[in-house]
């Protein structure tokens, strides 16, 4: 199930919704008198600058663009987590070591420690507490007085904006802070989304414990907005917050929030749904609606109901308009807070590596000021429904609302963060008809990280009002000019144009969104419709013939012009990203594909496709010998008399042969490298994957590549394959799959007569991930069971050993258990599946043979019931995700092509986990996780590895940004989709012209003055 769209499409032209904004606001604001409401606001902050140790100074003094704000900034985010003090000095060398933090004697490091260590006398009364202050850490950091400064620095900035770690602590401070001020709080409890069930339990319970506290004081029968309130995650609830598994949302996480609900009632307090990601929006609303109506069936005089909505959003003002209607729907008021939202950063880059259609927010920072307004005035509009809460640390923005709501002269309240715009709100709360309320951050030191980095982008980001406040040198005009205008172009390229807007630069290829109805119901719609293509089977005996014809093709299509060539390749991505819905369907249905990866999959084709057609075209052109480079580029050099050109040339007949795992996507990453160049290619696909073959040589066909220059010889590997690798006359072999066959095609190569045929492989590896204990857990988790068992495990590039520091594997290891438990494996038909089945019976015994022998051999992590597993799902070959614990690296001795994931513990030296890893004589991907970077670098240039992915997942190679290929065992090279991969297709030509030939040196005499 999925849920139903109750808003419009997020992917809608900027320019066109700010229009509207724009017509919404424009008439009912004086922006100008707005301004100069705030203008005083803004002089008194400025009069009265924070202390140097608040983050306004602290980001004023290391903007995050300077190494020292980014230093600061690495450090708040990973140092208090850090177990063991070795890391944690490391990581403190590191960041400090990079940036200039003690060059200017006293003014910086200096003043941060001394600082730091004073405050913490003041803050921190008790002294050491908490893990990462045990007295083992601290005791030999103790030794580094700097590294110990800092981790108290870090720990001051936290403090910044949590307002206690307990709620009994938060509440104290909450009541000192209520002196002489009228401030409500909305408590949040901190934490990462919940990877694992036991997380969401774990957040469930802290809500409720915190629910409780906050109802042993609320007034039960007073106004509820006077009472503090609470703010949820729905992601920190559910493991599977995720419109594919709705399903599972509305049967397990609406009961626990309801629980929440039902208390937040009773108790006469706010509770809010905090926004989250675009794409959750729609199943926020799914859930959300679902408690409105059990809110109205059973609390129906329960007030306090209410979520977050994100103006920055494309939709924002249909999200309001929708709530609106829901509430007078269920005749409920509904608390509703406008915020502009936390997340841009998050889905610019989401939107571009998709290739989605537009971005779903606003990409000019004012455009985001015009949808609050409009945004602002349709929630002071619908007070039958709605009690609107303004969240923002923004003095104009604050200014215009309340001259907006003056108008209206409806209730509504005023929020900001905890550490944030305290300023401001000290001179707006001079009013006495304004209340806010303060969103108060609740929790340990460790749980603050990823809620202190969100809050030091937001302030670090030039854009944003708090920093400008702190930056002088913006003038107030400047910081209080009127957002109301329209910016007609984006500020950043859209997706498609990532690769450049200039005329002829490689368009991106276009992807799609599948938690949106009109993006997923096309694949769901093919797979009824769209069935395999038989292909017959070519017979041994017909090799030389098509050879022939290919041959005498290779004569034509060689001597076409390369951007001919080139316009036939492009012609063919755009058929094939036209047909996406089929071709997907093709890849579920013959390769048990999930929907996610189909997608990718014909995306990755068609890029390879572009890319390819103008790589041919950049390197066929000949050009003058010697060649200059450098500032001299083009300059005429060398012997005169003479012109020296270098010329790539096709080489003939190519033997093509792909891999299943990739139907599409390889298969036409080699054909079109082969054809761009000039090659003609007789191709052999996957035994197991013919008709996807098929369909891809039939777009080929149709673009205008002729017949007999690019044939589908399907069969199997030991005889169509060996046939055509032994066929005399064959210019190369391209081939991706096993190293073993890699080997035996090698060696037939080797022993052929005539010319020395070259081979371009790329073959498997036992890939590794090595973990240490500044990375963070979480992170490592999304990237272990995204590499290790998306897929199905059957990616080159999988992750198949992960090698964690002792000092946090135990945490790591439980989580990688919880995690792989909510996966769910089953027909990739089903847009809810994560790992479909393994590509046939083969396939399936080798992998089981492998989990039987790890059984035997190792410790059990992760091992679902095989029997279980068929019984429930009755596909066949299905292997859910397991894992096994192992003591060396060196016992893992083969790559398993499967969801199986071996894990090993380190200690000691990184270098040398990497010379381990080395030994293994593999070479195609390495993940590291570590927040010290130069332990990353150091380490990537150790490892023998084509790809190396730094904290983050190590599958999805994206075609011409991340060429793709490995060494030793795992390939020949050169990297598919990289600028030095078409150079091998081609044979290179040098032509020397003596140019005096006809009697003398004509140019040479020509040129002397
Ligand atoms: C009480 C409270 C609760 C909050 N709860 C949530 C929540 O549940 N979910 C959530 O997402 N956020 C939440 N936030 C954070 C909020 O979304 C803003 O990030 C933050 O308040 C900064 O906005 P501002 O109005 O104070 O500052 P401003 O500086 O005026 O505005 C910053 C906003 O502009 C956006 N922006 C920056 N550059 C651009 C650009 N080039 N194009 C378009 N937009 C741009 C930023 O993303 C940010 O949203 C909450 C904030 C408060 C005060």
């Amino acid at each position: 199930m999925s849920v139903a769209q109750r808003l419009t499409d997020p992917y809608r032209p900027e320019a066109d919704v700010v229009a509207h904004r724009l017509q919404v606001v424009s008439a009912g604001l004086d922006w100008h008198a707005a301004a100069r409401v705030a203008a005083p606001w803004v002089q008194a902050v400025r009069d009265n600058p924070p202390p140097f140790w608040a983050m306004e100074s602290l980001l004023k003094e290391y903007p995050i663009s300077s190494a020292e704000g980014l230093a600061l900034m690495r450090l708040a985010e990973a140092l208090l987590r850090v177990p063991d003090a070795e890391t944690a000095i490391a990581l403190t060398a590191d960041q400090l070591g990079r940036a200039d933090f003690d060059s200017s004697g006293d003014k910086v490091l200096a003043r941060l420690s001394s600082t730091a260590i004073a405050m913490s006398k003041h803050f921190l009364p008790g002294g050491e507490e908490g893990s990462a202050n045990s007295p083992g850490l601290m005791g030999k950091l103790g030794a580094k007085t700097v590294v110990a400064a800092t981790l108290r620095a870090v720990q001051l900035l936290g403090r910044q904006f949590v307002l206690g770690q307990t709620m009994k602590e938060a509440m104290a401070e909450a009541d000192a802070a209520r002196k002489g001020a009228k401030l409500t709080f909305s408590y949040d409890m901190l934490g990462e989304g919940a990877r694992t069930d036991h997380d969401a339990l774990r957040y469930l319970q802290s809500y409720k414990d915190a629910i409780e506290f906050i109802a042993s004081r609320a007034n039960k029968t007073g106004a509820l907005e006077q009472n503090d309130g609470i703010s949820i995650k729905l992601s920190a609830l559910h493991p599977r917050y995720e419109d594919a598994h709705s399903q599972r949302v509305m049967d397990e996480l609406v009961p626990r929030v309801w629980g929440l609900c039902e208390a937040a009632a009773k108790a006469n307090i706010n509770l809010t749904i905090d926004a989250e990601e675009v794409d959750r929006l729609e199943l926020s609303l799914e859930v959300f609606e679902a408690l409105v109506a059990k809110v109205a069936q059973q609390y129906p005089q329960w007030k306090g109901f209410g979520l977050a909505m994100q103006a920055y959003q494309t939709r924002a003002l249909e999200l309001i308009e929708h709530v609106a209607s829901l509430g007078r729907k269920y005749k409920l008021r509904l608390m509703c807070r406008l915020v502009k939202g936390a997340y841009w950063d998050a889905e610019i880059k989401r939107a571009q590596e998709n290739g989605l259609p537009a971005y779903p927010v606003f990409t000019h920072k004012h455009h985001t000021d015009v949808s609050y307004l409009a945004c602002a005035r349709a929630l002071l509009e619908a007070p039958d429904a709605i009690y609107p809460q303004f969240a923002t640390h923004n003095a104009a923005t604050i200014a215009a609302i309340l001259q907006m709501a003056a108008k209206t002269g409806v209730p509504f309240e005023l929020q900001r963060l905890h550490g944030m715009g305290e300023g401001v709100y000290r001179e707006v709360l001079k009013n006495p008809l304004v209340s806010c309320r303060v969103y108060a951050p609740v929790g340990a030191h460790r749980d603050l990280l990823a809620y202190l980095v969100r809050r030091l982008l937001e302030n670090g980001a030039n854009s944003s009002f708090v920093h400008q406040l702190a930056d002088e040198s913006v003038g107030m005009e400047e910081l209080l000019i009127s957002p109301l205008r329209l910016e007609p172009q984006s500020s950043l390229p859209m997706p498609i144009a990532l690769f450049g807007a200039h005329a002829g630069a490689r368009k991106n290829s276009t992807g799609l969104d599948l938690t949106v109805p009109a993006h997923r119901e096309p694949l769901l719609a093919a797979l009824a419709s769209t069935a395999i293509p038989a292909v017959s089977e070519f017979e041994v005996k017909n090799i030389a013939g098509a050879y022939q014809s290919c041959a005498s093709s290779y004569q034509k299509w060689s001597k076409t012009d390369v951007s001919e060539r080139a316009t036939v390749l492009r012609k063919a991505a755009d058929a094939m990203l036209a047909a996406t819905p089929s071709l997907c369907a093709l890849l579920v249905k013959e390769a048990f594909k999930t929907w996610g990866d189909a997608v990718a999959e014909v995306r990755e084709a068609v890029d390879f496709l572009r890319y390819y057609a103008d790589e041919a075209e950049r390197i066929m052109q000949p050009v003058s010998c010697p060649v200059v480079y450098g500032a001299h580029a083009g300059a005429m050099v060398g012997v005169t008399g003479e012109t020296n050109t270098l010329r790539l040339t096709a080489r003939g007949v190519w033997v093509c042969i792909s891999p299943w795992n990739f139907p599409l996507a390889i298969f036409a990453g080699q054909v079109a490298a082969a054809l761009a160049t000039g090659n003609t290619v007789l191709a052999k696909p996957a035994e197991q994957t013919p008709g996807i073959a098929k369909v891809a040589v039939d777009i080929l066909h149709a673009a205008g590549v002729p017949a007999d220059a690019l044939q589908l010889l399907h069969g199997a590997g030991e005889t169509v394959g060996a046939a055509l690798v032994a066929q005399p006359g064959v210019a190369g072999v391209v081939f991706t799959g096993s190293t073993q066959v890699a080997k035996i095609i090698q060696r037939a190569l080797a022993m052929k007569d005539g010319p020395i045929v070259p081979l371009i492989a790329e073959t498997g590896g036992i890939n590794a991930m090595l973990v240490d204990s500044s990375a963070l857990p979480e992170q490592v988790v999304d990237a272990v069971v995204l590499s290790a068992f998306r897929s199905a495990g059957q990616r080159c590039s999988a992750l198949r050993l992960l090698v964690v520091h002792s000092a946090i594997a135990d945490g790591v290891i439980e989580m990688i258990q919880g995690a792989a438990k909510e996966l769910v494996a089953g027909n990739p038909a089903h847009i809810a599946t994560d790992v479909g089945p393994v590509i046939d019976r083969e396939a399936y015994d080798n992998i089981q043979r492998h989990i039987d022998r790890l059984h035997a051999e190792s410790k059990v992590l992760v091992a679902p019931k095989r029997q279980a597993m068929t019984a429930t799902n009755s596909i066949a070959n299905l292997i859910p995700p397991h894992a096994f614990e192992v003591k060396s690296i060196a016992d893992v001795k083969a790559e398993i092509f499967g969801p199986v994931l071996q894990i090993v513990r380190w200690d000691g030296d990184p270098a040398e986990v990497i010379a381990q890893i080395n030994a293994l004589g593999y070479g195609l991907t390495l993940g590291i996780q570590t927040r010290i970077d130069s332990r990353a670098q150091a380490l990537a240039h150790a490892a023998h590895v084509g790809n190396i992915y730094i904290n983050r997942n190590m599958i999805g190679a994206v075609v011409g940004v991340q060429p793709f290929g490995g060494e030793g065992l795992s390939g020949t090279g050169p990297k598919a989709g990289g600028p030095h991969y078409l150079y091998r297709f081609c044979a290179e030509q040098a032509v020397t012209v003596n140019t005096t030939a006809a009697g003398g040196n004509a140019a040479l005499l020509a040129s002397l003055h």
